[in-house]
């Protein structure tokens, strides 16, 4: 890259930067104090994640940080205020910590290893009275102030997260939303401007194409010195009709090769500000909208992210800032539009994409599908479908926009009791649960029935989606399109003990740890005694291990294990040992 170019780049960023952001209602420096949280960690801030980047099902909604791949660092309160709410899962956040704050804001800690001591004590005496692993508590605001700076736990990698980080998050106490950390001052050394690595155009109606083809088209970029450009020969595209573009983008920070989502996201027609983007807020209400936002498709299909910059007709994110036509470009008459990315990080770095769409000629022959619907999904209408024994409920608002409805049915396979129904397929999104009622035949017994579930079939992977058995049919809520049938778990669960076996001397070792797993419908509730009540025994579900810590609820002496499990259809499994300790 070249400096004179590098400036031009930048000055044409910064000025549009300025502009955007000095043109909203209120400042952000009187929203979001600044200087008001710390680091919440002793090192400094690199990042693994950053706000509003996007993840499976949802946008991420906190920074994720480093922690130098190691667990136990000390978390501090990033101000002062009081603990309102500790919720450990073996899923998700893991063991995760809420602080409220008294100016209108809740700092979020998540994937701790563990709480720090009166706090700890306080979530055990929980569990035990609940009997339970996964707690979900909200302390009175007297029970456990913190000043800024004092340990409230320690970081470490339980529930969702892939390694050893802490997941930190700033909320707007009164909606809950999720605000960007960035906007309170959280610096972080970045000098990398995000890179643009694909543009893809989407033909929006039966009357619209690009380069003749009415399936969205993939282009592939390449940096030039004026900015990143289509890497396609001849570099001309042409399009015909309503057409939408998508960017696949994400931001670098110098000395870490993981790809983080950029700050803001804008696409100009000439002098017109198509769409505008920008991650300052999110909120949980909406944030599976996230599956319309991307081309889920794609993201299924290629493992890529390409982010529309159109809105589909059912959107209620909260991230645009500025639309034209909800982005969407009405391809007519010869006009060639001029369209320009820019894409930036909180830091101000920024990069440019410039490319040209010619508006083709309408094509000779208007696209017809060929396959035969069934019918069409309005989307703000509840949509109902009969077919062969199964009976389909589509919510209202459960798709992003009006979508042509096919199902098929084929005859049951060995391993199913009843046909195995195709329901659109698996690269539709959606935005909710929807209902699905396949009917099973009468001629089984009623116990056999009663350890039906309802599983998705795609190629040789078979997962179960659960259901309700009731007088002949069984009712599940699927959340995604795809191949659906019914089949019987009549298979207890799996308990391998790892480190525990009958008579054994357990006087040095820390923990009892055992691995527990299901075959088909999976694991409903686990439950351990030690002569006979209740212990404690946390599940990491990464490694299918529950494991109790042995603490004063075992004195020295011999004991008994009782170990309990059970799948979501009923069939359990018992694992009994004698032991000393
Ligand atoms: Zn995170």
């Amino acid at each position: 890259m070249k400096g004179g170019t590098m400036i031009t780049r930048l000055n044409y960023c910064l000025s549009l930067v300025l502009y955007l952001f000095f043109t909203l209602p209120a400042r952000s420096q009187d929203k979001y104090p600044q200087h008001y949280f710390i680091n919440p960690l002793d090192i400094p801030i690199s990042l693994a994640g950053t706000f509003g980047e996007i993840r499976s099902n949802h946008f991420h909604t906190g920074l994720d940080i480093r922690t130098d791949s190691r667990e136990g660092l000390p978390v501090h309160a990033a101000a002062a205020g009081y603990v309102c709410r500790i919720n450990v899962s073996p899923y998700g956040y893991g063991h995760a910590l809420y602080i409220r704050h008294p100016n209108g804001f809740v700092t979020v800690y998540g994937h701790l290893s563990r709480y720090y001591a009166q706090i700890a004590a306080y979530v055990k005496n929980k569990q035990y009275e609940l009997q339970k692993f996964a707690v979900d508590l909200y302390p009175k605001p007297d029970e456990f102030t913190v000043n800024k700076g004092d340990t409230v736990a320690f970081s470490g990698s339980t529930g969702g997260a892939e390694g050893p980080h802490l997941h930190f998050e700033i909320r707007d106490d009164k909606t809950e939303d999720p605000l960007n950390p960035f906007l309170f001052d959280y610096s972080v050394a970045d000098g990398i401007a995000p890179v643009i690595a694909g543009i893809s155009f989407y033909p929006l109606n039966d009357s619209s194409d690009v380069n003749g083809s009415h399936n969205p088209v993939y282009m592939k970029t390449v940096i030039k010195a004026n900015g990143y450009a289509l890497s396609c020969t001849g570099g001309e595209v042409e399009a015909c009709g309503c057409v939408g573009i998508g960017i696949r983008t994400y931001d670098l920070a110098r000395g870490a090769e993981n790809r983080n989502g950029p700050y803001s996201e804008v696409l100009t027609d000439g002098t017109d500000t198509l769409y505008y983007q920008r991650m300052d807020r999110l909120s949980f209400a909406s944030i599976r909208y996230v599956n319309g936002h991307v081309d889920y498709a794609a993201f299924k299909k290629m493992h890529e992210t390409f982010e529309h910059s159109f809105l589909q007709d059912n959107d209620k994110l909260d991230i645009y800032r500025k639309l034209t036509n909800r982005g969407i470009i009405r391809f007519s008459k010869g006009v060639v539009h001029h369209l320009k990315y820019a894409v930036s990080d909180f830091q101000g770095n920024c990069s440019t994409m410039q490319f040209d769409v010619r508006s083709a000629a309408a094509p000779a022959s208007i696209f017809h599908d060929t396959v035969k619907y069934r019918g069409t999904i309005n989307w703000k209408k509840a949509f109902d479908y009969r077919y062969r024994g199964m009976a389909i409920h589509i919510p209202a608002g459960a798709v992003f926009g009006n979508l042509r409805f096919n199902c098929s049915a084929e005859a049951d396979s060995q391993r199913t009791i009843c046909p195995v129904y195709h329901v659109l397929n698996e690269y539709i999104p959606l935005n909710t649960s929807y209902t699905l009622k396949l009917a099973i035949p009468a001629s089984l017994p009623d116990s056999l029935l009663r350890r039906a579930v309802v599983v998705q079939m795609e190629g040789s992977k078979i997962s179960a989606v659960g259901g309700v058995y009731d007088s002949g049919s069984i009712t599940a809520h699927p959340k995604t399109f795809g191949n659906f049938s019914v089949m019987l778990d009549l298979t207890r669960p799996i308990i391998k003990p790892v480190n525990i076996y009958k008579d054994k001397d357990m006087s040095r070792t820390a923990a009892i740890e055992l691995q527990i797993s299901d075959n088909l419908s999976g694991i409903a509730a686990y439950n351990a005694y030690i002569d006979g009540r209740w212990i404690l025994m946390e599940f990491n579900p990464k490694k299918d291990i529950i494991s109790y810590t042995f603490d004063n609820h075992v004195t020295s002496g011999r004991h008994h294990l009782k170990v309990v499990v059970a799948d979501n259809v009923g069939n359990t499994n018992i694992y009994e040992a004698d032991f000393t300790r």
